[in-house]
Order: structure tokens, then C-alpha cells, then sequence
């Protein structure tokens, strides 16, 4: 992307949005908590914070999902909590993106990948499309012996065409699959925060669900369902009407995962089972209500129009 024009304009606009998403936060805030003055809460920690926190940079606009994936800002996090996620999460969000865009045959980036043929392995960068599998084989790390030998052999296979030629390859990007997953958890519900604001936010399921983020023992597994489990549209909400067990319910779709969240009825200790059941049955066809993908920080069940 070529950078804007006038980069100063930007970075006023961005001012200002920062300040209009305060507001509105420490507005649609009074409508759920007895709060004195203006203040607006992390979404994902709950502390609040005055206006002078935006020219602090201790309120940081949170893009979803990360900006590395290809995210807009959405909300106002705390920097604490944004970094933190940074730190946790963001990396193996786009580790697990190369795999997936890799196995759809469609070239992103390219992949870590082990070659392991003729009795011994490599360390490549793999990419892939659909009609082309490209191996680079001079990836540091490797014995320079080995990667002589593999050449040589790749020479003859390639001289005798018709001779069966094996080898197999294996993903070797250190993937914390379980932080990939609980990095788009986060992101779902910060799209569900933004499009329903507090009311959703403070439902003690939900809160629970957020709180459990920074757990190291909480896995994320049965919420978010990964591109080639099932076949997902790009950035759609639905609040769910089938299968009935999951009625009311929220399935965040970004196109290769969705996420699904509590819906906001009192606490519910159906929904995990009907997770459960979700992951087991994974035949099982998705339908609700469609919900309008938020710009921004609206916060509609608060500050109803
Ligand atoms: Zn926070």
C-alpha cells in the first residue's frame, strides 16, 4: 500500500477517532455501572480510564484482528492488555494463517518447513499454489553435507522422471496452536464488544470467557473452528438459531475460523456442552440471524439510536 498523502491529516484524523471512541465508551458505560465523570474501561481488563489516558498512550487503539493479519482498528484496549496480546498470541495467529493459506494452495507467505527424503531432513521454506510447490533449500541450520547430498539426489530424480521419487514434509514453524486459537478467541470478542458494547461485555459467562484468556491452563479449542473443519464466510456475526442446543448463542466468522461466544442470557451451563457437541458432530449446519459487522466502536445495546 502506497502511504497516505498527507500523513499529518492521518494522523489528526486518527486523533479524533481515538477521542469520539472515548467518549462514546464513557457514555454507553453510565448505562451499565454508577461511574463518577468520564471513564471508559479496557474491554478486556475492565479498569477505567479518564481522557487523559488517550494523550498518555495508556489507551491504544486494538486492531481486529491484528494488523499483521490484515485487521483494522476496531476499539480502545489498554496498552497493557494490547501489548500483552501482542506478545502472546499475535505471532502464532500468523504462523497458523501461513499453514492454513499454504494447505488451500493459496501463496501467502512462505513456510518453515522440514524435507525429509533419502534418509535424511532439511530445514526449507516452503510455498505453495495450486498448481506449484516451491522449495528453498538454503535455509541456514542445515548441515551443509546433507543439503549437497539432497541436491544431488533431487538431480538424478529429476533425470529419470519416471522412477518413484518419496519424501515427506513437515511443518516446522513452532506453532502454539493453543495461543493461535486463543488469539482469534480475543479478537471475536473484541468484534462482539465493539457491535454490542457493555451489556454483552459484563454477562459474568462472558467475562469469565475474557478472564480466561491469561490463563495458561484454559484451552480455546472447543470456541474456534478452523478453516477445512467448516466452511466459513468472511467477517459475518450470527446470532444463532440452529442447531436449537446452541440457540442464542454468537458464531464470529473471519473467513478461515469462527469463534463461538456465549449469547447474552443468564449464565448458561448448556453452552460449553453444546460446544462439546458442536466439535463431535462437526456436520452439523450453522443458521441464525445475520448482525451488521461493526465500523467501530458502537456499543449498540448501550447506546440504542
Ligand atoms: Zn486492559
Amino acid at each position: 500500500m502506497s502511504p497516505p498523502e498527507y500523513p499529518g491529516a492521518t494522523l489528526k484524523s486518527n486523533v479524533h477517532r481515538r477521542k469520539a471512541w472515548f467518549d462514546r465508551g464513557a457514555r454507553a458505560l453510565k448505562s451499565v455501572a454508577a461511574v463518577d465523570g468520564e471513564i471508559y474501561a479496557c474491554p478486556i481488563c475492565f479498569r477505567g480510564f479518564s481522557s487523559d489516558a488517550l494523550g498518555q498512550g495508556l489507551l491504544t487503539e486494538d486492531h481486529v484482528p491484528p494488523e499483521s493479519l490484515g485487521g483494522r482498528p476496531l476499539v480502545l484496549s489498554c496498552r497493557e492488555c494490547n501489548n500483552r496480546a501482542g506478545h502472546a498470541f499475535e505471532s502464532h495467529m500468523e504462523k497458523l494463517d501461513a499453514r492454513l493459506a499454504f494447505n488451500r494452495g493459496q501463496p501467502r507467505r512462505p513456510v518453515r518447513m522440514k524435507l525429509r527424503a533419502w534418509e535424511s531432513t532439511l530445514r526449507v521454506m516452503a510455498r505453495g499454489d495450486d498448481k506449484t510447490l516451491t522449495i528453498d533449500l538454503g535455509e541456514r541450520g542445515n548441515n551443509p553435507a546433507d543439503r549437497d547430498a539432497h541436491l544431488k539426489h533431487l538431480d538424478e530424480a529429476s533425470r529419470f522422471p519416471l522412477r518413484k521419487f518419496e519424501f515427506q514434509m513437515s511443518f516446522d514453524d513452532q506453532l502454539d496452536m493453543g495461543a493461535a486459537r486463543k488469539g482469534w478467541l480475543r479478537s471475536a470478542y473484541l468484534v462482539a464488544f465493539a457491535a454490542f458494547g457493555y451489556h454483552y461485555a459484563i454477562h459474568p459467562q462472558v467475562r469469565r470467557l475474557v478472564e480466561s484468556l491469561q490463563e495458561s491452563g484454559f484451552r480455546a479449542d472447543n470456541y474456534v473452528f478452523l478453516d477445512g473443519e467448516a466452511s466459513l464466510p468472511a467477517n459475518q456475526i450470527l446470532i444463532l438459531k440452529d442447531p436449537t442446543w446452541l440457540e442464542g448463542h454468537i458464531s464470529i466468522s473471519f473467513g478461515r475460523c469462527a469463534i463461538m461466544l456465549p449469547g447474552r442470557r443468564t449464565p448458561d451451563p448448556t453452552f460449553e456442552q453444546g460446544l462439546a457437541r458442536l466439535r463431535d458432530n462437526s456436520e452439523t449446519a450453522i443458521h441464525g440471524r445475520i448482525i451488521k459487522w461493526p465500523r467501530g466502536l458502537e456499543l449498540r445495546l448501550d447506546l440504542p439510536d
